[in-house]
């Protein structure tokens, strides 16, 4: 099979065995070329593990070669190359070639700007290959005034502080309704109401922990850390500014973009009057009656935690809740937040923001209702941080709708400058996306690597009150991509075991939803709405990864009694027509 194999492919595999010698003298030859710095492309640590004939490896149409491994592998990599290409997809292997070499005679190899999530990862990852690295990152403050320390968004003014105050609300919502069915009286820390001030610096405690670890462990990894802000003054020069003012420059072979975004402001009138999620986890009082514009990931999160802990909280929404989400489950997450107290006002967008007598803001909306508020927070998506970058001095191309940078395998359209994360274009904007990214990128360009980063099939959770974890198509894409009929939806409404002694949790069950190829049996969609959506979601991300199917998820065990065992155990169909309502324990 693997002689005709390599007839097929002739100019791509080529396949030896013991009749070119035996496997000593081909892993002695393998071993032999390491020093001639083919070790890396060749994946030698491979092949000398390699402990039977035959040994396989791909030639490059650049007179490269990787080792793809023994019969297994071999046909595993067939079965790969033969596999039809999703539209426009791309080659599998890439090859780095942006004029680095060894005596470049730069300051540095690489100089990360942006040490948030992928740049952090990407500056790591290049040192461990003995590249020079120098990681920049420099916080300009907020519109109001908040600033922060090392390690981006995600740590400081995203995922993190969002993850620990959406937890404070799960913990009000046990302590005031849970408790009770269990054994335990409504303790007295519920008699004392939700501080706040408390709850603020416990999180921004902890955020400077971190920050103070990072700075560790780039030091420890022997990347240069400056907290200075970088422009560039040509493609391998840098003018950096501290926050003093003062000027210096630094020059490097390659650079990789990783500045992130920055919120969108309020475009009306007083918008300026509006805090962003760069200020609300920093706040030092409880932000009193607040409107929360936008409704999506950030505007549903933050309002569900503000609730939770007791604010009076209202949400302006454009159009729709969780745009691109499936439809069926944005409308259970918008019932269930609208009983968990958070008012919404529906089709309208603040149409002129203004402080009267009391300081409070006035908010006038575009369907001419008025009301007022202590804060206004807009969450209405983030643009990309490349103003203040000095693009033009490169003729670096930006998208100039959103400041995003266009990439191809985050190669930038100047061949030695690299983009990763919120700021490239098509990123779906998530820490661990940045860091995957971060991490492939420093691998091709100081490994030999030549993996991509897959951008596909990437599993994300929404921490509204009841979490929603999904990974694949949604229902509508799938209907758009594959046409109805094509598929069958698989469903679920049941109620999680640990709900089923309180009586409030009983009106807004959990839910599963599993879409399916009726052709294939590929599983295309996972969705999961209820506790701990991020953890359930997790593993499944890891089956869609490999493929799975309809009939894997049925032949898993499930583990019980969780809520994931739901999703080993998905019968109903949704054509069927008969009730999703799981009965029994
Ligand atoms: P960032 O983390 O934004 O880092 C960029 C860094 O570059 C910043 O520190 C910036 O100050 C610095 N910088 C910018 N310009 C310069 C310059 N010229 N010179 C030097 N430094 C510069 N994702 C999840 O996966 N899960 C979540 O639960 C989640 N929750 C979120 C909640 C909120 C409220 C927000 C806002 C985001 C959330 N995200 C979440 C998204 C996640 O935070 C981002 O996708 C991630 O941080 C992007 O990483 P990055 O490396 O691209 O950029
Ligand atoms: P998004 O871009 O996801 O959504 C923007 C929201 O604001 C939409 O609801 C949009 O409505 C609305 N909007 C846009 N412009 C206006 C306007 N002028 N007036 C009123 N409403 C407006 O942005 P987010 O800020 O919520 O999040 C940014 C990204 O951060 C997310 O896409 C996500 O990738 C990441 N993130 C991830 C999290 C996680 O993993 N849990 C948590 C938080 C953020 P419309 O639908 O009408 O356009």
């Amino acid at each position: 099979v693997l002689a005709s194999l390599s007839i097929l492919f002739p100019s791509r595999l080529k396949v030896v065995d013991h009749k070119y010698g035996s496997r000593d003298e081909y892993r002695s030859w393998l071993i032999g070329t390491s020093g001639s710095g083919f070790r890396d492309t060749f994946g030698i640590s491979k092949a000398s593990n390699q402990t039977s004939s035959p040994f396989a490896w791909i030639e490059s149409s650049d007179g490269g070669n990787s080792f793809v491994g023994g019969c297994d592998d071999t046909l595993a990599w067939c079965k790969d190359f033969c596999a039809p290409k999703e539209e426009g997809g791309e080659e599998k292997a890439v090859h780095v070639d942006d004029g680095h070499t060894k005596g470049h005679g730069y300051d540095y190899d690489l100089v990360v700007i942006g040490g948030g999530s992928g740049g952090m990862a990407a500056s790591k990852e290049a040192a461990k290959f003995g590249a020079k690295v120098a990681v920049l990152d420099f916080v300009k403050p907020s519109p109001a005034g908040s600033t922060w320390g090392l390690g981006g968004t995600c740590v400081n003014v995203g995922c993190i502080p969002k993850k620990l105050m959406h937890n404070a609300a799960l913990i009000g919502e046990i302590l005031s309704s849970d408790t009770e069915p269990f054994g335990f009286t409504a303790p007295q820390a519920l008699e004392k109401g939700h501080s706040w001030e408390k709850m603020r610096e416990a999180v921004q405690n902890h955020i400077r922990g971190l920050n103070f670890n990072y700075r560790v462990t780039l030091r420890e990894k022997e990347v240069t850390y400056l907290n200075k802000l970088g422009k560039f003054v040509d493609a391998h020069t840098l003018s950096l500014t501290d926050k003093k003012g003062k000027v210096s420059q630094i020059t490097s072979s390659r650079f990789i973009i990783a500045t992130g975004g920055r919120p969108s402001p309020l475009n009306c009138e007083g918008g300026e009057l509006a805090i962003s999620s760069d200020d609300i986890f920093s706040l030092e009082q409880n932000p009193g009656k607040t409107l929360c514009v936008g409704a999506s990931y950030i505007a549903l999160e933050c309002a569900g935690f503000l609730a939770g802990i007791g604010v009076d909280t209202e949400v302006a929404v454009r159009s729709i809740l969780l745009r691109g989400f499936d439809r069926e489950i944005a409308d259970k997450i918008g019932a269930h937040m609208e009983d968990h107290g958070v008012k919404f006002r529906k089709g309208v967008v603040p149409a002129k923001l203004e402080k009267n007598g009391e300081g409070k803001i006035e908010v006038t909306f575009s369907d001419g209702t008025k009301d007022v508020y202590d804060t206004v927070f807009a969450a209405i998506g983030r643009s990309a941080d490349t103003g203040k970058l000095g693009v033009e001095n490169i003729n670096l191309k930006v998208n100039e709708r959103n400041g995003k940078i266009p990439t191809k395998f985050e190669q930038t359209s100047v061949p030695n400058v690299y983009a990763i994360g919120d700021v490239m274009e098509g990123c779906p904007e998530l820490t661990p996306v940045a860091i995957q990214a971060g991490r492939h990128l420093a691998r091709r360009l100081f490994d030999g690597s030549t993996t991509p980063m897959d951008y596909k099939n990437i599993c994300t959770t929404v921490f509204t009150p009841m979490e929603f974890g999904t990974v694949g198509y949604n229902e509508e894409d799938a209907k758009e991509k594959f046409g109805c009929g094509s598929y069958e939806v698989y469903h679920s409404s049941f109620n999680p075991l640990e709900w089923s002694l309180s009586e409030h949790r009983g009106k807004h069950p959990a839910f599963a939803k599993v879409i399916v190829n009726k052709d294939t049996d590929a599983v295309l969609g996972i969705h999961y709405l209820g506790p701990h959506a991020g953890e359930v979601t997790q593993g499944f991300g890891v089956a869609m990864k490999k493929g799975v199917t309809y009939n894997d998820l049925l032949d898993t065990v499930g583990i019980h009694p969780t809520s994931a065992e739901v999703l080993t155990d998905l019968t109903v169909s949704k054509s069927s027509g008969k009730s999703a309502d799981a009965k029994g324990c």
